[in-house]
């Protein structure tokens, strides 16, 4: 038996679940002030779901995926991604036909099979935010806000915001047709992946990473050229907005979304000095999807953030410090016939909402002192021979080394009076 957790997977020890507690925590804060709710759905859906909601043809589905029969033979699949399964649950439970919009976020583990490398793992978390029926710019707008906010709020202010707009199904027709028109006389020289998303959707070509596609396509047209009147507002309309509202942006030509439920504005967010992966985030709108799935025409827009990736940002940027939880106070005994009088301390300490903890190995009461201060424990109750026939605690500050002697009433006013100060 190999003693060590699947490649591309990782344990979050008790060290590091402090840092991703506190970003959870700013990020949760975040998502409820911009009147967003959370919606939990299943880690694994009908295999269908992603066919059809991710996209057949992209890498995410026919290669990544995480597929399995069940015991019944159903096909099932561990989520590679948060979208999908909220557009569902929105069709499945008919929340389209209630108020609008809903705004929901989700978080969670999200599996793809990559190659694992460093911000990239297998089974990895996501934090993501689905507002489903309107089509207002505004909206695009505040969602982006909303992103770039939480960034702020983490202390990743040095981030790169990449914008732009895919258009609609009727002015993507025409930029289709001069893409078709571009590619054509070099078809023969892209990789075959290439060759194939040509003949299927020519846009995915511009998804493509190999540097020998991106170079045999080089001037290719450019979306924005193509945008209808109405495409064309939108998009001027979150520019505006976002200006005003002090978020910078780079226009870029080259962020395509080449699946055709994906609908006006694309933005993805970069940290440099990361490394290769230096996209922490990335959303867009998505007008097409609940209908794609078998719902009614009902518009959305999205973004979802990486937490691994998040981590690693901070942790290069020398951001990711975080204190593990330890406690306040430690019960010492000085001998053990007093473990029934230790128990009912704790007991009452703790209900107080005082973190508290006590020996239970046996240590020394030179030792239970290291310990306490180990546990980060800044007053230490002692029990002995003294306090017990006489009826009071010593309760001793671990800093200033000061004793007090108080009696069972005075103890958790005087434990919280410190603590306070
Ligand atoms: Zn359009
Ligand atoms: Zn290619």
């Amino acid at each position: 038996m190999q003693v060590k957790a699947p490649r591309g997977t990782a344990d979050i020890l008790p060290g590091n679940t402090a840092k991703w507690q506190k970003i959870e925590r700013i990020i949760k804060e975040h998502l409820e002030s911009f009147a967003y709710q959370e919606v939990r759905t299943p880690v694994f859906e009908h295999t269908e779901l992603f066919q059809h909601g991710v996209g057949q043809g992209t890498d995410i589905v026919s290669k990544e995926m995480y597929t399995f029969n069940d015991r019944s033979k159903r096909s099932l699949t561990l989520r590679p991604e948060g979208t999908a399964s909220c557009a569902r649950a929105i069709i499945e439970h008919s929340i389209y036909g209630g108020v609008l919009p809903v705004k929901w976020y989700y978080t969670g583990p999200m599996f793809r099979y990559d190659r694992p490398q460093a911000g990239r793992y297998r089974q990895f978390h996501q934090v993501g935010v689905e507002a489903f029926g309107s089509n207002s710019p505004y909206l695009d707008a505040e969602t982006i806000i909303l992103m770039v906010e939480i960034l702020s709020a983490l202390g990743l202010t040095a981030y790169e915001l990449h914008l732009n707009s895919v258009g609609c199904p009727v002015c993507r027709q025409s930029y289709r047709q001069s893409l078709i028109e571009h590619i054509s006389p070099v078809k023969d020289s892209l990789c075959p992946d290439c060759q194939l998303r040509f003949q299927q959707n020519p846009l995915r070509v511009l998804d493509c990473k190999v540097a020998a596609c991106h170079e045999a396509i080089v001037g290719y047209p450019v979306i924005h050229d193509s945008l209808c009147v109405e495409c064309r507002e939108h998009y001027a309309i979150v520019r505006t907005a976002l200006t005003d509202s002090n978020v910078d942006y780079i226009h870029d030509d080259q962020l395509v979304r080449g699946l055709d439920y994906y609908t006006n504005t694309a933005f993805e967010i970069h940290i440099p000095g990361i490394g290769a992966q230096s996209a922490v985030g990335g959303g867009g709108r998505y007008n097409g999807l609940v209908q794609a799935l078998g719902g009614p025409y009902l518009p959305g827009i999205g973004f979802a953030l990486g937490m691994e990736r998040l981590l690693l940002a901070l942790d290069t940027l020398g951001l990711g410090e975080s204190e593990a939880p330890g406690v306040d106070v430690f019960i010492a005994l000085m001998n053990d016939r007093f473990e029934t009088q230790a128990l009912k301390i704790l007991n009452k300490i703790r209900k107080a909402g005082i973190r508290a903890d006590k020996d239970y190995t046996g240590r020394s009461g030179k030792a239970q002192m290291k310990y306490a201060d180990r546990l980060g424990a800044k007053l230490v109750i002692l029990i002995g021979d003294e306090e017990i026939e006489q009826g009071f605690y010593t309760l001793r500050n671990m800093q200033t080394k000061e004793q007090l002697q108080l009696d069972n009433e005075q103890l958790v006013d005087s434990i919280k009076q410190i603590m306070a100060n």
